[in-house]
């Protein structure tokens, strides 16, 4: 029997072990009164267990008298939209991202259009031991469909004055799209060819059957990078199943890994607005080199979307996001959105004039090594000032765990929220160094 895993971020499991749809009933009802009983958007992505536990989530939001707009298949950053241009009091997906298809999860969406801010989600996550009072026979919510949602987002895509798609659709460019029959398939070909692109589509059936596994990782796009040869294409795009990370194939053939998504939206809207760049405290410090080259700095956050979008949100920042694909452009909203990054990416290749490849040749190259090991290796005595003495003359962020900043290189290790390990990760100028600070730091704490 698999853990259910709580955090912050969201509830996951996998179906009918951990995750049942008793369990989503009770959970969508805590949710349904916690918003005050009032209107919920309920969406999600395409995988098979979707249509039960959707039923389920909606059953225990009409039980608790809430108003309930069913999207349908949609994306996580469709749904999160509609909830912020409607006048709901919040929203569920039920999606379990890039997890395998047996998992799924429930995530949980303020007023504002983005996930409950951590504070408020432990308030939520520490009611649900508590009984549900349900609402009376005649007091219960009803439920409305509302099938547009997508359109809306490609819509408000379209329309911001940073990027111009009449420019965009007279390079028609030649696409291979790989949505891994994720939530993807309807809104990514629709923006596309908005886009004027042609389109040479794989996986984009809504089905849940994943066709790879579906985190959109190198190791993961083989189809995708045979199908941009045969098709001599511009370019490929690969979204998970909720579609908020977003991993670029370049014009030959290369999967140039998920951290070039966010570096390349940045330099594009960079160009355009320079303001400070927030990311996490795991992602790449090529980041800091383009904000460097638009005169503007690297703000970083605690791992979690949430942390970044809140911080966005503080500072005026006008680009941001995750290195595993995950770009926010505020100007859409404040969470990580694979449709719009496609947007921007073709903006940038429009406006620079440039194949994908020689764009990512413009940008200084670091090496990253990234290991994990289980909390039971960790000695007891750990101590971060053993750890820290192993590298002089550098700076340390305690922000999240520990991060060493040196020249040229860093490392950073930190308990994950959801498993329990510890995960280590570094950068370099060469791969033999980052694995060499990875190793070092490894043996000071095991
Ligand atoms: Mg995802």
């Amino acid at each position: 029997m698999s853990d259910l895993m709580i955090s912050v971020s969201g509830i996951r499991g996998i179906f009918g072990e951990s995750l049942t749809p008793e369990f989503v009933l009770k959970t969508a009802a805590h949710f349904g009164v916690f918003c005050q009983r009032k209107k919920i958007l309920l969406g999600r992505d395409s995988r098979t267990t979707g249509e039960a536990l959707f039923n389920a989530a909606l059953s225990g939001l009409l039980s608790v008298g809430c108003e309930v707009v069913n999207l349908g298949i949609v994306t996580t950053p469709t749904l999160l939209l509609a909830v912020e241009e409607s006048d709901a009091s919040g929203g569920i997906c039920i999606t379990a991202s890039h997890n395998p298809a047996q998992w799924n999860a429930l995530k949980f969406v303020d007023n504002n259009g983005m996930f409950l801010y951590p504070e408020k989600a432990e308030k939520f996550i520490s009611g649900l031991s508590n009984d549900v009072v349900y609402s009376r026979w005649d007091r219960l919510g009803a439920v409305s469909e509302d099938y547009d949602a997508s359109y809306r987002h490609v819509a408000k895509i379209l329309k911001s004055p940073l990027i111009s798609p009449e420019e965009i659709r007279k390079r028609k460019y030649k696409v291979v799209l790989d949505s891994v029959n994720g939530a993807g398939g309807v809104i990514s070909p629709y923006l596309l060819r908005e886009l004027g692109c042609t389109l040479i589509e794989i996986n984009t059936q809504p089905t849940g059957l994943f066709a790879h596994d579906p985190e959109p990782v190198s190791k993961n796009l083989d189809q995708l990078v045979k199908a941009v040869k045969k098709h001599n294409a511009d370019i490929g795009f690969a979204t998970d199943p909720d579609v908020d990370r977003l991993a670029i194939v370049s014009e030959k053939g290369e999967a140039i890994g998920e951290e070039y998504s966010l570096l390349l939206a940045a330099k594009f809207i960079l160009s355009l607005k320079t303001a400070p760049v927030v990311t996490n405290l795991s992602s790449t410090m090529a980041l800091d080199d383009i904000a460097e080259e638009f005169q503007t700095k690297v703000l970083r956050t605690k791992v979690g979307e949430i942390n970044v979008g809140k911080l966005m949100k503080e500072t005026g920042s006008t680009i941001g996001g995750e290195g595993n694909g995950g770009i926010i452009w505020p100007e859409i909203h404040y969470t990580r959105d694979a449709v719009a990054g496609m947007a921007l990416i073709l903006a940038l290749l429009t406006k620079s004039d440039k194949k994908i490849s020689e764009l990512v040749a413009d940008i200084p190259r670091y090496y990253s090594c990234k290991k994990k090991i289980p909390v039971s290796e960790v000695s007891s005595a750990i101590s971060f000032e053993k750890t820290v003495s192993l590298f002089p003359n550098t700076k340390t962020d305690r922000t999240d765990g520990l991060k060493i900043l040196g020249d040229k290189f860093w490392v950073h290790l930190r308990k994950s929220g959801t498993e329990p390990i510890i995960r280590i990760y570094s950068e370099a100028e060469t791969i033999k160094k980052a694995q060499e600070i990875c190793d070092k730091v490894i043996r000071s704490i095991t």
